[in-house]
């Protein structure tokens, strides 16, 4: 690896970066203004303009300039802080394998990425952020881009045993940019620290796998992966609605009557206790006490 060039390949983006700030801005990048700058071209959904990035890996992938967000697809996986960015699974097995080494690389060289969705305030133009791939999870098949100028120092799960609050301060809007550890890392970690699979019946598909809180955003929950779970949105819909409460200390599933019980909420397990892990008891104490108030049982 020739580190001149690699300190040469991320001066070049910053460079990019700073001449995305003229004009319309950053929000409204006309597409064809991305193709010249060799930020994103082609159908793919990642770019890595091997011609230029090729020599920076000993792999002969090169490193990933820009990763293409539709939003069709996987819309919740955007927030204001990031991005959960799937692996390709295209036919073209030893293409998708070339583009997840070339986005594992930018994290590995410190390289920033593009990430380029659809404008939200102008048709047809592209809505950019630089960001950096920050970790990835082979299991699931997932990226988490962190957007910023600067790389998130890479905090990593915290052991079981750390200290653990329930809720925290929510960052004002001055403060974003402080705290960029948000929602998407949140949900990176919490299926990391589970696995693809919801945790209340046997489905294991990601694009309908939510990471409901605990304790509820809207209650200031902390975004600790100890305070999430991994739902699928059937579970998750009536996790929200308190159809059922897990007792904190045996895990054990509750139901309020009213002709709900596992059965009819396609619920396969009696208790969490199977999981390998489990959200920390500060924050079940705390959804235990918040259902049985809103459950009235
Ligand atoms: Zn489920």
């Amino acid at each position: 690896m020739d580190q001149r060039a690699i300190d040469d390949e991320r001066t070049l983006r910053f460079a990019l970066w700073g001449a995305l700030q003229t004009g319309d801005g950053p929000d409204a990048v006309d597409p064809a203004v991305l193709q010249q700058m060799q930020i994103y071209k082609g159908q793919r959904g990642m770019f890595a303009d091997k011609v230029r990035t090729m020599d920076l890996s000993d792999d002969g992938s090169g490193v990933v300039v820009a990763l293409r967000h539709t939003g069709l697809v996987y819309d919740d996986d955007l927030s204001d802080d990031g991005i959960i960015y799937r692996y390709p699974a295209t036919s073209a097995r030893g293409r998708d394998a070339s583009d997840i080494a070339a986005t594992k690389n930018a994290a590995v060289l410190g390289i920033p990425v593009f990430v380029v969705a659809n404008s939200v305030s102008a048709p047809g133009r592209r809505r950019v952020r630089l960001g950096w791939v920050s970790e990835w999870d082979d299991s699931t098949g997932q990226f988490l881009v962190v957007f910023g100028e600067e790389p998130l120092s890479a905090p990593s799960l915290p052991d079981d045993d750390a200290p653990f609050a329930v809720t925290e301060a929510r960052p004002t809007k001055q403060r974003l940019s402080e705290q960029r550890i948000g929602q998407a890392k949140f949900r990176f970690d919490v299926m990391r620290r589970y696995g693809p699979s919801c945790a209340l019946c046997d489905m294991r598909i990601v694009d309908v796998l939510d990471t409901p809180h605990v304790v509820p955003v809207k209650s200031r929950g902390t975004n600790d992966p100890r305070n999430g779970l991994v739902m699928c949105a059937t579970h998750h819909r009536a996790f929200d609605a308190h159809l059922f409460g897990i007792e904190p200390e045996s895990l054990e599933l509750c139901y309020p009557g009213r002709g709900l019980d596992a059965l009819s909420l396609h619920i396969t397990v009696g208790s969490l206790a199977g999981l390998g892990k489990s959200p920390h008891p500060d924050a079940l104490i705390w959804r235990w006490d918040y259902w049985r108030k809103y459950a009235r049982v």
